[in-house]
């Protein structure tokens, strides 16, 4: 497979692509920075609601739970701040929103590989069963009120199976190994805004049901039996959890059977007792 090039993001190609009202209709491009969320958090105050910050590489990119998420050029590393008035409890549906409007850029662009595009939840973007995206998302709340959302999207485009250190070269993948080819990451951009706003301003009107319709449809867990890992030593659901954590969390089987109006899990342990998870500090693996 021949490879491109790696050209520089252009802002005016966006721009063409992009039909959104608010979403993106202020972009902050950097060609290096720490992470677009940390930067965008150190900006939120003075950011509106909707803008963009890019950058072409992130040399501390982060996922969730503090780990590193690895971020060379050449991909799409994203965040849109958010300033929704709503209470905390509903921003990780926000999760949910954003795996759901990445989905259906990437069906939109690429239909042919809408059928091997999945979601686990709740935040990793799955191509042939391998890890191409996740979403961070994160928020900033003073005096019990939500100030900003700081929403990360990253995308692997160009990633070539070296580019990954060894222990997560067999999970991880990118557009361009899995299918031989590097989408324009504008028109993906400008996309992936498009989906986002719509499924956005839905949501702000209280009404997930498209979203949460693409995260079943998408969804690599559902149906599935699977492995939660809980590394927060509390308990993690409205189901009883209550064991104490360890660092590398505290495992439970279960099997994964619907999404809750919210965008949480629903599952059912072993032992036949049912929960909904909250994404917060569990982790999940597919067995
Ligand atoms: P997991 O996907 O293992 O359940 P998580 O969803 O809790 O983890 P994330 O924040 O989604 O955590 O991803 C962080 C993990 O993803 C890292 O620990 C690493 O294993 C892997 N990773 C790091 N960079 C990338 C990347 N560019 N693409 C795919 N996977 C990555």
């Amino acid at each position: 497979m021949k490879r491109v090039a790696m050209e520089t993001l252009s802002l005016s190609k966006i721009n063409y692509f992009l039909k959104t009202k608010t979403l993106g209709q202020k972009i902050i491009s950097f060609t290096t920075v720490d992470s677009t969320n940390s930067e965008a958090k150190r900006r939120s105050a003075d950011e509106p609601e909707g803008a963009v910050l890019l950058s072409e590489v992130q040399t501390a990119g982060r996922g969730r739970l503090g780990r590193q998420w690895l971020s060379p050029g050449g991909n799409i590393w994203l965040t849109v701040l958010l300033k929704p008035e709503l209470p905390a409890t509903k921003i990780p549906s926000l999760t949910s929103v954003a795996a759901a409007a990445v989905c259906l850029a990437l069906e939109q662009l690429r239909p042919s590989i809408a059928d091997r595009l999945q979601i686990k939840w709740p935040n990793d973007i799955l191509l042939n069963g391998r890890k191409i995206g996740g979403i961070l998302t994160e928020m900033q709340v003073s005096a019990a009120k939500v100030q900003a959302v700081i929403l990360g999207i990253g995308l692997n485009v160009n990633l070539k199976a070296e580019d990954f250190p060894e222990e997560i070269r067999s999970l991880a993948s990118s557009i361009y190994l899995e299918t031989g080819e590097i989408p324009s990451r504008e028109q993906l951009i400008a996309s992936i805004l498009n989906s986002l706003e719509h499924l956005y301003f839905k949501f702000l009107e209280d009404d997930l049901s498209e979203t949460l319709a693409v995260c079943r449809r998408k969804s690599a867990v559902l149906g599935r039996k699977i492995i939660l890992i809980d590394h927060s030593g509390k308990p993690t659901s409205s189901g009883k959890l209550d064991r104490s954590g360890s660092p590398s969390g505290q495992i439970r089987e279960a099997e994964a059977l619907d999404l809750g109006s919210n965008g949480e899990l629903l599952i059912r342990y072993e032992n036949g007792e049912k929960a909904s998870i909250i994404s917060g500090e569990i982790s999940l693996r597919l067995q």
